[in-house]
């Protein structure tokens, strides 16, 4: 593909090239296509005219095939820094997303075990709770208690 459009560029520009000589050539008279010419063509000006053309058009093609081949080569450049970049890109895409996926596992295992350290303190404090919510009966008068150590009927502590 990049061999087959260089090898156009090339093609038009050798083309562009010829032509320009044979408009040189023309103006010149010294055209060997001159007395083909002059018999189609019998006015010397006219002949001028076509040399004139013929550079300018052969100059056109030159600036063209070379335009091209540049545009080309840029575009095939593009192309490859964009692929790169995409590469790098990627890359650090993957980076990223795993160093995630380790930190989320790491984060993961922090919270089961936190959550596991919290369920193992629930656990004793539910053990604990009913001890202390008990209602108890105080030692003095009889009255019952709720949580505190002193009697809410004789105050005295328990
Ligand atoms: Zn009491």
């Amino acid at each position: 593909m990049k061999k087959k459009i260089n090898s156009a560029s090339s093609g038009l520009i050798i083309g562009g090239v010829i032509l320009f000589m044979f408009g040189l050539l023309m103006i010149l008279r010294v055209n060997p296509l001159l007395s083909l010419f002059s018999q189609v063509i019998p006015d010397v000006q006219v002949i001028e005219v076509v040399g004139v053309i013929s550079q300018f058009i052969g100059q056109a093609l030159v600036v063209f095939g070379a335009m091209r081949s540049t545009a080309h080569n840029l575009i095939s450049n593009m192309q490859a820094e964009r692929r790169i970049t995409m590469e790098g890109f990627n890359q650090s895409v993957q980076q990223f997303q795993s160093k995630l996926l380790s930190e989320q596992q790491a984060l993961k295992t922090g919270y089961t075990q936190a959550m596991a350290k919290i369920d193992a303190l629930m656990a004793n404090q539910k053990a604990a709770l009913p001890k202390a919510v008990l209602p108890s009966n105080c030692k003095f008068c009889g009255a019952q208690i709720q949580q505190s150590r002193f009697c809410p009927q004789c105050g005295k502590a328990n």
